[in-house]
């Protein structure tokens, strides 16, 4: 709590400084942006237990502006240029109802990551509203959410400890055969297995150094232990070889299932198996549907199939002239 606490505090103090630096107040808010607004309110209510619907309505975002600075430079936060940043999502909706997998793609920075991290309120939406089961995320204690919602991205962190604990953070009270149950799942118990410290390796720079794909699926173990009823996963086989990749695909179909699914894919197999696409061009859902319609449709999915998805599915070209590893 002192950790919470301690930043919070000195931020209340900042607060009177720099209304008192400053003469615009609007720009007081401005600089206000800075601070966590991730808070939970007193009168914060549960998800209910097994949530697993999803909903944005109508939301709008753009980053704070002038995230970099630090607080402890007040001076020049006072002297900053009244710069607002740009809109990032400019009125999305959807819902995903339980049990679905939607996928959300796009080209790149059309503001599929931005919406991903609304969910699990990195960020707080500017304007609308994301509902997790019903409440308003900003209305849910920050524990329900964070146990209802489960996220994969495309560089998993592992801590350097045992793999044990690394695992243990999604379930402190796990006993030895649930890690080993959640590895099964994750596709990477035999690896673990052959370790010479099992669960009690370390792993990271003086320890056992995972592969990007091991880690991922280490990271889906931990999804699996955690077993949230609605998971997030951002490009998470992204930059993987494609053997671990297929490695991965596996563990995640196993960590998908009986959950809702809010995919940010790059490959055509996951998004033709998707009950709903949509599709996000600058901050806005520019054409939802099924894989066929949206082809037929000959809008930016179709061209998006074209030049992304069906290229990404492809063997990749150059194997042979790389030759063997
Ligand atoms: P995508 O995942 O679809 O590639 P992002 O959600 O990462 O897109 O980014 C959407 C837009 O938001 C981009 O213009 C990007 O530059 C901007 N953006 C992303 N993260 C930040 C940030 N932390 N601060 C300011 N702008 C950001
Ligand atoms: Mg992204």
């Amino acid at each position: 709590l002192t950790r919470l606490y301690g930043p919070l505090t000195a931020l209340s103090n900042v607060r009177v400084d720099v209304m008192s630096a400053l003469v615009s107040f609007d720009r007081v808010f401005e600089v206000l942006d800075l601070a966590p607004s991730i808070a939970e309110k007193p009168d914060a209510v549960d998800i209910p237990a097994g949530a697993g619907r999803l909903e944005f309505r109508d939301v709008r975002f753009r980053y704070p502006s002038a995230a970099e600075v630090s607080l402890a430079s007040l001076e020049e936060v006072a002297t900053l240029d009244r710069t607002v940043t740009e809109p990032v999502l400019r009125g999305v909706s959807f819902a995903v109802q339980p049990g679905q997998m939607v996928a959300l793609v796009g080209p790149s920075g059309a503001g599929k990551s931005t919406t991903s991290m609304l969910v699990s309120r990195i960020y707080d939406v500017t304007d609308g509203e994301v509902l997790v089961g019903g409440v308003d995320v900003r209305d849910a204690k920050l524990a329900s959410l964070r146990d209802t919602i489960g996220v994969v991205t495309q560089d998993s962190h592992l801590f350097h400890e045992t793999i044990a604990d690394n695992l243990r953070y999604a379930k402190p009270e796990a006993t030895d055969d649930e890690l080993w149950s959640a590895l099964r799942g994750a596709q990477v118990e035999e690896l673990v297995r052959s370790l010479p410290d099992g669960l009690d390796t370390v792993v990271g720079e003086r320890g056992y150094r995972f592969s990007g794909g091991e880690k991922q699926r280490i990271a889906i173990a931990r999804l699996l232990l955690k077993a949230p009823s609605i998971v997030i996963l951002d490009e998470a086989t992204a930059h993987l070889d494609s053997e671990s990749e297929a490695a991965v695909q596996r563990a995640l179909s196993v960590a998908l299932s009986g959950r809702t699914a809010l995919v940010i894919a790059h490959r055509l197999s996951t998004v033709r198996n998707a009950d709903q696409i949509l599709v996000l061009d600058d901050g806005k859902i520019v054409e939802h549907g099924r894989h066929d319609d949206l082809v037929a449709a000959g809008g930016l999915y179709a061209e998006l199939y074209r030049t992304q998805f069906a290229v990404a599915d492809s063997p990749a070209p150059y194997t042979d002239a790389v030759g063997p590893e």
